[in-house]
């Protein structure tokens, strides 16, 4: 069985003071304990909510990381310096990354090896475009994206998939329960022929518009493994969220 998993992506929101008041609501919340929670708030951060999240089911990860160790990468982060500040995951992917900074598959795929090899854990988003669904090519899509990662990494044992279709990312079009667990299901059946079984462990969560209210409408979807929230896990509603399958 796959443990439930809720993350937290901040995005390019917050300051040290509404941080602070988020992770505090948090260390109050009776939380369940099999739930994997992750908080992701923007780089400056990530030291803070570390030092003040007292929740043993809550960790923290970086919102993306270079594929250098270190050196002349002007801006870029490194995942020896998350590991460092005990941060312990990082997505990596965002289809805002790939679209407003133009990160390719190839590169992604060489961050999600790299971070791996030192240590983080990943959550690799993917997912397709409006025009990309109404021609039909969401699974061909999702698939490109994966095979990329695939072609550099055999063992995606640390590696948690967000399924995140870009027109449900901040629109408030939440993706049918139905049709979140139709492709899940398929994205899980193209892992298992190319990484085998190993496919039946990666939890696949869904992202897009995730928030108190339709949580609990995917509760019996087998294949939805969790959520990769944005605006809702800013607000009081996250720990809704991370109690939605009990
Ligand atoms: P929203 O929940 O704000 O739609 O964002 C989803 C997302 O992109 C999480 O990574």
């Amino acid at each position: 069985t796959r443990q439930f998993f809720v993350g937290g992506n901040f995005k390019m929101n917050g300051s040290e003071k509404a941080i602070t008041t988020i992770v505090d609501n948090l260390n109050k919340a009776d939380l369940p304990k099999n739930v994997e929670v992750v908080l992701c708030p923007p780089y400056p951060y990530l030291a803070q909510v570390v030092a003040q999240n007292k929740q043993s089911t809550v960790k923290v990860g970086a919102q993306n990381c270079y594929c250098k160790a270190s050196g002349a990468y002007t801006g870029e982060v490194s995942p020896d310096f998350l590991k460092d500040l005990g941060v312990d995951f990082v997505i990596l992917g965002h289809s805002e990354r790939r679209t407003i900074f133009h990160e390719s598959d190839e590169l992604v795929a060489d961050k999600v090896k790299f971070a791996l090899e030192k240590g983080l854990k990943v959550m690799l988003c993917i997912g397709e475009t409006i025009d990309e669904k109404k021609a039909g090519k969401t699974l061909s899509v999702c698939q490109r994206e994966l095979k990329a990662v695939v072609q550099k990494v055999k063992d995606w044992s640390n590696i948690v998939v967000a399924y995140e279709p870009i027109w449900a990312i901040g629109t408030g079009l939440t993706a049918k329960a139905e049709d979140a667990e139709e492709i899940h299901a398929d994205i899980r059946k193209y892992l298992s022929t190319v990484i085998g079984k190993q496919a039946e462990s990666v939890r696949i969560l869904y992202g897009g518009s995730a928030n108190g209210s339709n949580a609990p409408t995917f509760k019996g979807k087998t294949n939805v493994d969790g959520f990769l929230v944005g605006g809702a896990s800013l607000k009081p509603e996250f720990a809704d969220i991370i109690k939605s399958r009990q």
